[in-house]
């Protein structure tokens, strides 16, 4: 099991599942032509998927088109079921920045045909994460802009107050759905501005005074 260590939290967290959330930002909706959902999308990565700031992204051999997803994740600290919103926002135990690599190409065949995105989201190496800052050192205010940068030029700049729903809400919400335990990770969403990467390419990602992270993508 892959292990989290938070800067002034004395205590590891081993990862478990990922719960990613799609289209919650409406710019990034409507970038891929899709619609605004009436609850929030979700999905699952397998942890296996998981790679920290300095290792590399591996392109599939299946895929032509890999996306880059910059994304703020929190970090489950309790078990948690059906909670309300406010037991939610105190089970945030961390929060970091992290990209959720996508397979577009393979994502828009899957869509069509109505099956689930498997493929085009759980490849190894698809979730890339920084450090992570405890909830006790830093309170989100969701002003902190988030950014991506491919070979230093910005892609996708953002305000995480676009958020449609907010990190408390998404925790409460998916309580509602399954277990959530300590140790899970959930990926918020993407700003508009996904894009391409290709072999060869560096990718910065930040979340403004709370972390950042860099891979090369081979
Ligand atoms: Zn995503």
């Amino acid at each position: 099991m892959k292990k989290i260590n938070i800067k002034n939290d004395e205590e590891d967290y081993y990862i478990g599942k990922i719960v990613c959330v799609g289209r919650n930002y409406t710019d990034h909706i409507i970038e891929l032509g899709n619609e605004i959902p009436e609850k929030p999308l979700l999905f699952l990565k397998p942890s296996s998927a998981i790679i920290f700031s300095g290792q590399n992204i591996k392109y599939p051999s299946f895929s032509q088109e890999m996306h880059h997803e910059v994304e703020l994740v929190l970090l489950i600290g309790e078990d948690l079921s059906n909670a309300d919103e406010n037991e939610s926002g105190k089970a945030i135990a961390g929060y970091a920045v992290g990209l959720d690599m996508t397979l577009r190409d393979i994502q828009n065949e899957l869509k069509k045909k109505g099956h689930p995105w498997t493929m085009a989201k759980c490849f190894d190496t698809s979730a890339i994460l920084s450090d992570f800052v405890s909830s006790k050192d830093y309170k989100i205010t969701l002003a902190e802009e988030i950014s991506l940068s491919v070979n230093g030029k910005i892609r996708q700049k953002e305000k995480l107050s676009l958020m449609i729903y907010k990190p408390a809400q998404l925790v409460q919400y998916i309580s509602t759905i399954m277990k959530l335990e300590r140790g899970d990770l959930i990926f918020t969403g993407t700003p508009a501005g996904v894009g391409k990467v290709n072999k060869g390419d560096t990718l910065h990602a930040e979340i403004q005074g709370v972390a950042e992270l860099f891979c090369n993508v081979e």
